[in-house]
């Protein structure tokens, strides 16, 4: 019988690139061409129409309903011109995934036949059933309604044949089910806490964005390969594979020649994007073999979420038509590095500033510390928080492995800012106000650019960096929605400028001038969250040690971080925010509780279906092999030749060892299940699954990682990683 195995690494090996349709226009022609952008709906809607939702887009307010109808009217036109047939809410519900649900536009015209019809109605409301998306209890039985509405921050597009229109998703009773509703919700709060601090350095100043630049790390395998994996297929990661001789110790793969088949399927992807109006710009290859990564132009926070959901499932449809498929997954591959999204983070005032940015003038520049020091309070105040917003029962396996953030949040200064928050911190207000003026002097406030330009040595290694004029959180899964941490981090920046401007506030009340009162304040700050900033290896055991003596959040256990959510700091902020309320909060951690029970779960039935199916048949059959082997041998040259067998017997047994425990551990690990599903609470169960199930998982993927390297090569049924990795 042919090996499954040798024939799906020959298809792959022998794949040649796909052929690109490349448009004969250039990118500004067909850029957005699928999305109802301004243009679209300034030729599609009647003028005052376009007015009055332009309108109610900029100053944020709700849609007038009599407005609704001629909108649909017009999106509906140019939707079935370009060859929509149904339209859909899209949204963000908590599975991590978008949910979509199809309607025709077609109508009774009451005369036997149909019409394409569409309304305000059904542009701007709709009611999905709750019940089948997680609400971890929220929705009681005899309610199961939930609302999608329309936010028109968030322009509608076209994806096949289909009008997407995006939504929030909040249940009967008005509590978020989602993730658009309270990113909107935390968005707004530092809008409003973020522009009362930055009216003190410039009054007219109205509005404050958010700005998110994602880059989007995913590997690649061949789709045959892929399907000769069902670990990878069902989990998105291999549960067992040893590691391959070579790996990415040669470095030779980053930033390097991007392999002709993945230019291919890169170079779809971003004329599908670019037609979808996501900016995509940059792509390189990563560390690891087969990894990649794309990043867009940054934009505004919500949208460039919705970019990032949207990305994430053009990604897999169009690795498809290139017989690859898209692995989002963290930690796909044991021994390399995993995927990230970093999320770069910045505010930027409507007048143009940029407020991480340092400037030219002392002014500019008080703005760009009172920004930076506001953030790193925040951050150290809800560090364990921010922590819990970027884990998942697949992000644990990134976190503090093979070149990955560690489980712990700290901020990355720079040398450069570290001495000026250092001088700051000893200095006097007289003296650090005088220098401004006074050029030569290195420690003026208005020299921050100058110094700047040297501070470019990127600490890789912290979870949560400064990076010149924005702050970079690295430690977001590639599988994530960013949401959850921006969430968290605008929340927690809202809350913290709330406290700043009181605070100024209170001290000019008590006849203080502005200025000086910023500078107390930032010094109070920079001494209070000290224990945030960390410039030196995350990577070490040295500061794992280091940052729990700093009474840094050390805790490694997904169900136990998540705990931080509801801390009473945590409800406090999130309810003066206004972005989520205490039973939000205790529905969205029952949820991933539960999401994390699941995964665990269907791990372990993958790996333990694999063990006894597919890799202890394999393994007895080469037992049983060598045995012959040994008995013939001892039939040719007498049992008093013992010294001839040694070798193979000790093979046998070390293989029949292998197996056994693999055997046993399969069997402790269904009774440790067993055990864990009869909790009550999601809390305890998914404590049990990572207390009790997930140590026997590394038990048995250690001992097939072994069985890998003894049995012939010829019988062995999976994919290995040499040839996942490597082939392309
Ligand atoms: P690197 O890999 O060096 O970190 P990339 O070019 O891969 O950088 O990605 C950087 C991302 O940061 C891009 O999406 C870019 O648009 C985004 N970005 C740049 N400036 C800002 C900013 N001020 N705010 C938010 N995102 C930004
Ligand atoms: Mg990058």
């Amino acid at each position: 019988m042919e090996s499954l195995r040798f024939k799906v690494v020959d298809e792959a090996f022998n794949r040649k690139a796909d052929p690109v349709e490349i448009p004969q226009e250039r990118p500004e022609k067909y850029y957005g061409k699928y999305v109802f952008n301004r243009q679209k709906m300034f030729e599609y809607l009647p003028a005052d129409t376009y007015q009055a939702l332009c309108s109610a887009i900029d100053n944020k307010e709700p849609l007038p309903r009599e407005v609704a109808d001629s909108v649909a009217e017009g999106m509906k036109r140019w939707a079935l011109e370009n060859g929509a047939r149904h339209y859909t809410h899209w949204f963000q519900p908590l599975t991590e995934t978008t949910a979509e649900k199809h309607d025709s536009f077609i109508e009774h015209d009451g005369k036997g036949g149909v019409i394409e019809c569409f309304n305000g109605k059904l542009l701007m409301q709709q009611e999905p059933d709750a019940s089948s998306f997680p609400n971890g209890g929220i929705r009681n039985t005899f309610e199961a309604r939930g609302y999608s509405a329309w936010d028109i921050s968030s322009p509608a597009f076209i994806i096949g044949n289909t009008l997407c229109i995006p939504t929030i998703f909040i249940s009967y009773t008005g509590e978020s089910l989602d993730y658009k509703t309270p990113l909107l919700r935390a968005l707004n709060s530092v809008d409003k806490a973020a522009t009362a601090v930055a009216k003190m350095f410039d009054p007219e100043v109205e509005h404050v964005r958010t700005y998110l630049g994602w880059e989007q790390e995913y590997f690649l395998v061949d789709e045959s390969l892929y399907s000769a994996r069902p670990d990878l297929m069902l989990t998105g990661r291999t549960l067992m594979g040893h590691e391959s001789a070579k790996n990415q110790q040669l470095e030779d793969h980053y930033f390097g020649a991007i392999p002709s088949r993945v230019e291919a399927f890169m170079l779809d992807l971003e004329i599908e994007c670019h037609k979808l109006g996501i900016p995509a710009k940059t792509r390189h290859n990563e560390v690891a073999p087969n990894q990649f990564e794309l990043a867009p132009i940054f934009e505004e926070a919500n949208l460039a979420n919705d970019h990032n959901q949207l990305i994430m499932s053009v990604m897999a449809e169009v690795a498809r038509r290139h017989h690859f498929r898209v692995l989002l997954h963290e930690k796909p591959f044991a021994g390399i590095n995993g995927s990230g999204k970093h999320n770069n983070w910045s505010l930027g005032t409507d007048k143009g500033a940029l407020l991480f940015a340092p400037g030219r003038s002392h002014t500019d520049n008080l703005r760009f510390l009172t920004f930076t020091v506001n953030v790193m309070a925040a951050v150290h105040r809800h560090n364990a928080l921010l922590k819990a917003s970027i884990m998942s029962a697949t992000n644990a396996h990134r976190l503090g492995a093979n070149e990955a953030p560690p489980a712990i949040i700290s901020i990355f200064m720079g040398s450069q800012i570290a001495g000026i928050l250092e001088r700051i911190e000893h200095s006097t207000n007289a003296e650090l106000t005088n220098l401004a003026s006074r050029k030569e002097l290195e420690l003026n406030l208005s020299q921050i650019p100058e110094i700047m330009r040297d501070n470019t040595d990127r600490n890789r290694t912290s979870p949560f960096a400064f990076t010149g004029n924005r702050f970079e959180f690295r430690a977001v899964g590639s599988s994530a929605n960013c949401g959850a941490a921006m969430i968290a981090l605008n929340a927690a920046v809202a809350e913290q400028l709330i406290l700043f401007k009181k605070a100024i506030d209170e001290r000019m009340a008590a006849g203080m001038s502005q200025n000086d009162a910023i500078l107390e304040e930032i010094r109070a700050l920079i001494k209070a969250s000290k224990a945030i900033h960390f410039d030196g290896n995350g990577y070490s055991d040295e500061w794992k040690e280091e940052a729990a003596r700093r009474g840094l959040d050390c805790e490694t256990s997904v169900p136990l971080i998540f705990d931080a959510y509801q801390r009473k700091s945590s409800v406090e902020m999130f309810r003066t925010t206004g972005v989520f309320s205490e039973v939000e909060l205790a529905a969205r951690n029952e949820v991933k509780w539960e999401m994390y029970t699941k995964k665990v779960q269907i791990e372990a039935r993958v790996l333990g279906d694999l063990a006894i199916n597919h890799v202890i048949p394999v393994a007895t059959q080469y037992q049983s092999i060598l045995l012959d082997n040994v008995l013939k041998m001892r039939q040719v040259f007498g049992d008093d030749r013992k010294d001839l067998t040694a070798s193979v017997t000790d093979s046998i047994e070390k293989l029949t060892q292998h197996i056994n425990v693999i055997r046993e551990e399969v069997a402790a690990m269904v009774d440790d299940r067993r055990v864990a599903n009869r909790l009550e609470s999601e809390r305890e169960k998914a404590l049990a699954y990572h207390d009790s199930v997930v140590p026997h998982m590394d038990t048995i993927r250690y001992h097939i990682d072994k069985l890998e390297l003894m049995v012939d090569n010829e019988m062995w049924p999976l994919p290995k990683y040499r040839e996942l990795l490597f082939i392309r």
